[in-house]
């Protein structure tokens, strides 16, 4: 595995690498070519000194005479190496005695030749170092009669170029290994934190969700470590409610069983009694319902739950479903002693839609209204259509929802505290149809009062 915090301090040091390279190299150069033109300004001075010297005094004999007599008056003041040459690219002089040929071919002396000073640097056979050499005219009477050439040598210069491109060069390094170790350190304090999170998150994938992340700083990581933790804290209350459920489950099964169970005993002793039999028959009969009533519930949430319920939109004819759903209700209300009222707008127009899940889902909310509304009670189903939409309100005068359980009841798998709660999927797939369908579906409640289901549909008319 290729660790973000080697990746990290590499980075770091190699752009400091190059940022002190080119910087050193920079600064290299331009004291080099300060040294170079120091030194060439000095011989330069001097010499011009020994050029105008030697028009102004020894302009009475020629150049030879001169360089065989007084030749040390006009140069001395050089440390330089000191070559004359005549018109002709002739050494007359070398003050170290090497009378080379070649000396004419030089770029310094063929530009004085020519009346203009040069400047040429370069290597020689007689020694290792480079050397800077410098030629210029001689005049005699405003005439030209030869060239003065001063070679230094650059071996100095050179060494003190590299004295202070060693030292640049170790402080270069030390700059280099100083961030080197805070790099260590800083990527130290992005991996660690990261380090810590890994470890956590292995053990919650190992099923201890109970571990929490230790949030350090308020960064991306910080952010992190939140996400994280609040996925356990979710994972651990999804968990809970998933046990609730299947107990619940459980126990909702158990009852109708039970009472079949009971019922089965009664006739294998008693067949005989008519009454005692069609009774029996009657309420096996009704409990079997309820049983594969409830385990279509469970089975329809379960595709709910892994996505693999569609909508068979068709057009709709809404005045139908809510007809039906008051027929189908009507026994109940009278059983329950509860008014049960529709209302609709006469001006409801067909749409497009999916008639069957939304009778389940008029089924389900009536169904919830009936259970927690006590006799006496009022319960009104209302359908209206407002500008693009359909809106179909259940509204009941029953025991209400205390606000603090109001934002969870559409969550799966939450039901009240109340015995009349059942398995707690009811609201929470009615609201996945509605979602399915492009609207929404809002509770209001008061505890005591009575509940409100307000379901809004988009519009999708039928053009007749
Ligand atoms: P359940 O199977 O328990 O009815 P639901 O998802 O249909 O599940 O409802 C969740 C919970 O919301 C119920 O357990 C109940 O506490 C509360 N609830 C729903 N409708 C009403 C209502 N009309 N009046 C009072 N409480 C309600």
């Amino acid at each position: 595995m290729k660790s973000i915090k080697k990746r990290l301090v590499f980075y770091f040091v190699f752009i400091i690498i190059i940022t002190v390279a080119i910087l050193e190299a920079v600064l290299i150069i331009n004291i080099k070519q300060y040294y170079y033109s120091n030194l060439e300004s000095t011989l330069l001075n001097q010499l011009y000194t020994s050029a105008d010297f030697y028009e102004k005094y020894f302009s009475d004999a020629t150049l030879e005479e001169n360089v065989l007599s007084n030749v040390d008056a006009f140069w001395n003041q050089t440390t330089a190496q000191v070559v004359i040459i005549d018109m002709n690219g002739k050494v007359l002089m070398d003050s170290l005695g090497i009378m080379s040929d070649s000396t004419k071919e030089m770029e310094d002396v063929k530009s004085a030749l020519e009346g203009q000073t040069g400047k040429w640097i370069g290597e020689i056979d007689y020694s290792t170092e480079k050397v800077m050499a410098i030629s210029t005219p001689l005049h005699s009477r405003g005439q030209q009669v030869g060239v003065l050439r001063f070679i230094a040598s650059l071996r100095e210069v050179n060494n003190d170029i590299k004295r202070i491109a060693y030292i640049f060069i170790a402080f270069g390094v030390l700059v280099t290994l100083i961030t080197g170790l805070v790099s260590i350190f800083l990527a130290n304090t992005i991996t660690t934190p990261l380090e810590e999170i890994t470890l956590v998150a292995e053990k919650m994938a190992e099923g201890n969700y109970h571990i929490q992340t230790k949030k350090r700083r308020d960064d991306e990581i910080g952010r992190l470590s939140d996400t994280l933790n609040h996925m356990a804290k979710e994972i651990i209350k999804k968990e809970q409610l998933k046990n609730d459920f299947i107990s619940s489950v459980s126990h909702e099964l158990r009852t109708p069983l039970t009472s079949i169970k009971g019922w089965v005993i009664t006739l294998k002793q008693d067949y005989e009694d008519k009454e005692i039999l069609s009774d029996g028959l009657e309420i096996i009969e009704k409990e079997s319902d309820r049983l594969s009533l409830m385990v279509e519930e469970l089975l329809d949430f379960s595709k709910f739950v892994s996505g693999k319920i569609t909508l068979n939109i068709k057009p709709v004819n809404l005045i139908k479903i809510l007809e039906h759903v008051k027929k189908q209700l009507t026994p109940r209300a009278l059983r329950e002693k509860v008014d049960f009222q529709l209302n609709y707008a006469d001006n409801l127009p067909l749409i497009y839609s999916d008639d069957n899940r939304l009778k389940q889902v008029l089924i389900n909310i009536l169904d919830n209204a009936f259970k927690f509304t006590p006799p006496n009670g009022k319960i009104l189903l209302e359908a209206k259509r407002e500008g693009e939409q359909i809106i179909l309100i259940v509204e009941d005068t029953g025991s209400g929802i205390a606000p603090d359980e109001l934002p969870k009841i559409k969550e799966k798998f939450y039901k009240g505290k109340s015995s009349k709660s059942h398995t707690g999927i009811g609201l929470s797939i009615s609201d996945e149809i509605i979602k399915m369908m492009g609207g929404s579906l809002d509770i209001s409640s008061e505890l005591g009062k009575g509940t409100t289901v307000t379901i809004r549909l988009p519009l999708q008319e039928v053009v007749r």
